[in-house]
């Protein structure tokens, strides 16, 4: 049962690889947070994408945080398993009129924006959708989406922000919320397990800063609660750049494997208890 004053985190993986020190200050965070706040951890498996996200991944991300000494308060949730929800999600959306479905293809939109300079693009980097099914009647949507061609599905960010006057959104354009290869991306499965998590407190990388304003315009539009957020920084390479799963040699297993122990991971990414208390008084 969750009481309505618990405070409720989380930690959500993708295993689509395996955890390197990034993911380990994280969890350790997340874990330091939830003894300082007096709070349950919950696990996540952000898995909608049944190509790259594999078993033996989640068995070795399960294995890496049990001996950083991370444990959770529930069983994985495995975003896998809940896209009759965010279909549930889609089709109220649509109910709405806030989403519509786009016909191009990723290469139709690359053919199109590649000699326009300035065209915008959302934080993740994608370019704001050109094509014009946002204009079209609901009739001819209706049709269209008959005729079985594949589409994504895109928020009418217009629309949504008309609606719930939260403009900082803006920066997001028509954000896909489903693909017809994904039934979810990765910005409408987190804000729709969030809720079912009953998450009160989250704390995450620095680099989903941007993601806040959309996951607050999609929370308010599906009446669903906002939790409290807190970034953290990232851990660089030494070239300044952010960690990235393909690159092994900061996978903790292979740390693990040359014999590092926990305290010498905490020791590469510069980890203490104190650091990741004082996030606690950042939480908006
Ligand atoms: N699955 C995301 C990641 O691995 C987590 C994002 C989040 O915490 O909302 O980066």
């Amino acid at each position: 049962m969750t009481s309505p004053s618990q405070i409720r985190l989380r930690f959500a993986p993708s295993p689509n690889g395996y955890l390197h020190l990034g993911h380990a200050y994280s969890a350790l965070v997340n874990d330091a947070l939830v003894r300082a706040l007096g709070g349950v951890l919950l696990i996540r498996m952000e898995d909608i994408d049944l190509e790259r996200c594999k078993p033996h991944f989640e068995t070795a991300i399960m294995q890496d945080l049990e001996w950083l000494g991370v444990r959770f308060d529930s069983d994985i949730l495995r975003q896998s398993d809940r896209f009759d929800a965010y279909g549930e999600t889609i089709a109220a959306l649509w109910a709405m009129d806030l989403v519509y479905p786009a016909f191009w293809s990723r290469a139709q939109i690359k053919a199109f924006v590649n000699d326009k300079n300035d065209w915008p693009r959302d934080p993740d980097g994608s370019p704001f959708y050109p094509g014009p099914e946002r204009t079209w009647s609901r009739t001819e949507k209706e049709s269209e989406i008959r005729s079985g061609k594949p589409f994504s599905w895109r928020l009418d960010i217009d629309a949504a922000i008309r609606r719930t006057g939260l403009k900082e959104a803006d920066i997001w354009g028509d954000v896909v919320l489903a693909r017809k290869d994904t039934p979810a991306s990765y910005h409408l499965s987190v804000v729709v397990d969030d809720a079912f998590q009953n998450i009160t407190h989250i704390v995450r990388g620095q680099d989903l800063a941007p993601a806040a304003s959309l996951h607050s315009l999609l929370q308010t539009l599906l009446e669903l609660p906002t939790p409290r957020l807190a970034h953290h920084r990232l851990i660089l390479d030494d070239e300044g750049r952010k960690l990235s799963k393909s690159d092994g040699s900061t996978a903790l297993y292979h740390l693990r494997d040359e014999g590092a122990g926990v305290e010498d991971i905490k020791r590469m990414i510069g980890f203490s208890d104190e650091e990741a208390e004082r996030l606690a008084t950042q939480f908006t």
